[in-house]
């Protein structure tokens, strides 16, 4: 585990699950209070505690802990870090409250899809009592003390639940997977679409984010990006690329794995990624073929 500072009300925790570095953030803001954007699964619960102390982060200083959404490597741990914070609320899309009251039935679909190796990396989530959530609407504020705020901007598309954060103070937002995953060392962005995805809206927040003119996306796969404008922008061209190829595999009768092959071939920055993740285990490959399968699922259902 360890952190970074990123400006001097931000930091950025390394969750390290089962060891591995630089695959899942978490960020803090402090301003006279303090916030946790991602708490990551609940198998890293007590890594992001050590982080927090490293950071001399008072637990009962904290008042909000906000996730961009409820899968397991984003809000995983909400339940069992809530117990070590005495102050704080749960900062949640609506969608995303019954869920995490009663995590059963996340758990059971979490298991069928991912399979149970990367359920059992995560952990099994713990519930959260209904009265420590605040059920989060596009625009309201998070208020930290001496100009530390943030702004929720609803970002559906990767899931009908994803919620994204503003800072003020940077510029920057906190992404969750509404711009994808970034792979610092391969110099590469790809989609973070498993199925249900819908990139007609996923592309409408996309927008959303290009419109407040960022200068930083803060990526929970993983860590800070620069150039947030041209990133985005990047982002909104390679969904497209992926679903043109999809329609036109479609089209001819090309077998998933065709397309998939096609994908990587014509798309520069998905084919970094794919040899940088076979070489390392920073991402299953799985994680890169369910984003295929989603923007197909998208195109079969939607005609797009
Ligand atoms: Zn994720």
């Amino acid at each position: 585990m360890h952190t970074v500072e990123i400006a001097e009300h931000l930091s950025l925790i390394d969750l390290e699950p089962a060891h591995v570095e630089n695959l899942i953030a978490s960020y803090i803001v402090r301003g006279k209070r303090v916030g946790i954007i991602e708490t990551g699964p609940a198998s890293t619960v007590q890594n992001l505690l050590s982080g927090l102390n490293e950071l001399d982060v008072k637990l009962e200083d904290v008042t909000y802990v906000a996730v961009t959404h409820i899968h397991l490597d984003h809000g995983g741990g909400a339940g069992a870090l809530l117990k070590e914070l005495p102050n704080a609320k749960l900062v949640l899309h609506p969608r995303g409250v019954p869920h995490m009251a009663n995590p059963e039935k996340l758990w059971s679909q979490a298991t069928l899809v991912l399979g149970e190796r990367i359920t059992e990396l995560y952990g099994k989530p713990e519930p959260v009592p209904e009265d420590r959530m605040i059920a989060a609407s596009d625009g309201m504020i998070l208020d930290f003390g001496e100009d530390v705020k943030l702004r929720v901007v609803e970002t559906l598309g990767h899931a009908s639940h994803h919620l994204s954060y503003y800072d003020f103070l940077t510029n920057g937002i906190f992404v969750g997977d509404s711009a994808g995953i970034y792979i610092e060392k391969a110099g590469a962005v790809v989609p973070t679409t498993p199925p249900p995805f819908r990139l007609d809206i996923a592309l409408k927040s996309l927008d959303k984010l290009l419109s407040l003119k960022p200068d930083w996306l803060y990526y929970t796969h993983f860590g800070r990006g620069d150039k947030a404008l041209k990133r985005l922008e990047a982002y909104k061209s390679q969904l497209k690329l992926w679903a043109e190829i999809a329609k036109d595999g479609l089209e001819k009768g090309e077998t998933l794995e065709k397309i998939s092959e096609r994908i990587f071939r014509e798309d520069a920055a998905a084919q970094r990624a794919l040899k940088f993740v076979e070489e390392n285990p920073v991402l299953s490959v799985t994680v890169l073929k369910e984003s295929v399968e989603g923007i197909l699922g998208f195109v079969k259902k939607f005609r797009y």
